[in-house]
């Protein structure tokens, strides 16, 4: 089995118009989707994204028989606290071979919207990793913590230095996954297009430092141009650590598989 790309939208998803064929066209190996589930306040003036899981599964239905069963199933919760028996009930009755775990917005403002310049860094790396910390807690169905650094991507410049006032919540965040055997996404758009990949060189050493082994490196590409973005330099990134293996996932089974060259 060799790796693929585990993190990507198509208009299933409200932020993306991609089409499966884009994706599928561009490769021989398996293509996964990890399509949105995020609940708002009304005060956020968003619309709820729930992915139509009917549509979904009938839509990978009728490519697979044409695309020789590579597409699989994918999604990518938004967890909110306050939603999490909402989200425990659509999960309930689906089945899918990845589910990411992200923590998109605090359940009052999205971090990508928040008004960067009038709150404080390390007062929000506090409150992201919190968040995180209480929110993995309470989803050991997802399969992998998707773009760690989601929270930072408003703020320019962040050094490993602003993370360390909450080192020690980042470090509870892993011994979670590594006792709930999720992975760990190396997320290549964070990486490479919100220039984070040495928040990821860290992350990745504070990992593996309290035992963890599980990577994947996605691209959480919305177009399809963007599929398997800069995974070269992921895959080297892992190299100098010493990782020679990464993990996918197919039912919500984890299977090993080599770092590509
Ligand atoms: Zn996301
Ligand atoms: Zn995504």
């Amino acid at each position: 089995m060799r790796y693929y790309d585990q993190h990507s939208h198509t208009y299933y998803s409200p932020d993306s118009t991609e089409h499966f064929e884009n994706y599928l066209k561009q490769t021989d190996l398996p293509v996964v989707t990890t399509e949105h589930l995020d609940f708002y306040r009304p005060s956020q003036n968003m619309k709820d994204a729930v992915l139509d899981y009917d549509s979904y599964v009938e839509t990978i239905h009728r490519l697979n028989k044409k695309y020789k069963n590579r597409l699989l199933k994918g999604i990518e919760v938004g967890f909110t606290y306050r939603d999490r028996h909402r989200i425990e009930a659509y999960l309930a009755d689906k089945s899918f071979d990845i589910i990411l775990f992200s923590i998109h917005h605090n359940g009052g403002q999205g971090f990508m919207t928040l008004n960067h310049d009038t709150k404080d860094l390390t007062e929000h790396v506090e409150d992201y990793y919190s968040l995180m910390l209480q929110g993995i807690k309470e989803a050991p169905y997802a399969n992998v913590l998707a773009h760690f650094d989601y929270g930072l991507r408003g703020y320019d410049k962040v050094k490993v230095s602003d993370l360390k006032p909450a080192e020690e919540t980042l470090k509870a965040i892993f011994k979670v996954i590594i006792e709930q055997n999720q992975a760990l996404e190396l997320n290549t758009r964070s990486m490479y297009a919100y220039d984070n990949a040495h928040l990821y060189d860290y992350a990745i050493g504070l990992y593996k430092s309290l035992g963890g082994q599980l990577f994947t490196v996605s691209s959480d590409a919305h177009v399809s141009e963007d599929y398997q973005f800069h995974f070269s330099d992921a895959f080297s990134l892992l190299r100098a650590h010493d990782v020679n293996e990464l993990v996918v996932f197919k039912n919500q089974t984890t299977h090993w598989v080599p770092l590509p060259d």
